[in-house]
């Protein structure tokens, strides 16, 4: 079933820079998607704009059937509470524990008006606390967030998204700041809780083989345009 689509996405930020043109998209609920391309192809402005964390210039974004780009900020932020992302240099809290970290997940689903103020439920936690041991987090999860390596970040900033419950993962350039092992570590985490909880997954990647490996389906695009959509195996040349 169709989960989210792009229609005649285009983002221009000025005269000289234009973001995208002309996205049209459409994704299925269970897919793992990676979108490659060059630096500046307009990747990271392509994931953004389906969480407005960019407004795009115009076109629509629908989300299972929301309309993205007019929702209100009541709807937005329900739109947001089912979107889960992770970000390249991790956007944990440094001085908050990784278990408060996790939590941090679950304040989009809370009231507006109690929100920080309400205590998070016994449940939250036992969840938080269930997906840090799946991730092989065990020994970190009191610990503070900034005495954590790299991947270790980047797999609690995964459970961050997974506490949310998504409906679909944006993952901009989760292992850019990465080295290879690592970056396959986490790859690995994310693929599979994504597969385990029928989450759809859009991620911006830089290694094509990396794409190539995890991803059902790749999006290739250059100069804010969509130069490639297929299966991994039919991706020839370099884009
Ligand atoms: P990628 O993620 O593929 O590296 P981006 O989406 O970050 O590409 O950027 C696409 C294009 O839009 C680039 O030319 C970039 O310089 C430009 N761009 C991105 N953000 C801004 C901004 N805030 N203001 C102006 N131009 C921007
Ligand atoms: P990066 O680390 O990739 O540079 P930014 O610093 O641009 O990312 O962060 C984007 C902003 O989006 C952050 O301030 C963060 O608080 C916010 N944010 C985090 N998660 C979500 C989400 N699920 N939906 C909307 N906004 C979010």
């Amino acid at each position: 079933q169709k989960i989210l689509e792009l229609r005649n996405i285009k983002k221009v930020y000025n005269k000289t820079s234009i973001g995208l043109e002309e996205i049209n998209l459409s994704f299925s609920g269970g897919e793992f998607v990676a979108v490659i391309g060059p630096s500046g192809a307009g990747k990271s402005t392509l994931l953004r704009c389906i969480n407005r964390l960019i407004q795009p210039t115009s076109g629509e974004v629908i989300f299972i059937d929301r309309e993205v780009q007019n929702a209100s900020k009541k709807e937005l932020r329900f739109i947001r509470s089912q979107i889960g992302m992770i970000f390249q240099h991790y956007n944990l809290i440094d001085r908050s524990s990784v278990l408060e970290n996790v939590l941090l997940g679950r304040l989009g689903h809370m009231n507006p008006i109690k929100g920080l103020f309400s205590l998070y439920s016994n449940e939250d936690k036992e969840n938080a606390i269930k997906l840090l041991r799946k991730i092989g987090l065990d020994e970190q999860i009191y610990k503070r967030a900034d005495e954590l390596s790299g991947g270790q970040k980047q797999r609690v900033g995964i459970c961050r998204a997974l506490i949310q419950q998504p409906k679909l993962m944006l993952a901009d350039e989760p292992i850019a700041s990465l080295d290879p092992k690592t970056s396959i570590d986490v790859m690995d985490a994310l693929y599979n809780n994504c597969q385990d909880f029928g989450i759809t997954c859009i991620t911006n990647l830089h290694q094509v083989e990396v794409a190539k490996k995890y991803a059902t389906r790749i999006i290739g695009v250059k100069k804010g345009k969509v130069v490639f959509d297929g299966k991994p195996n039919m991706l020839t040349e370099d884009i």
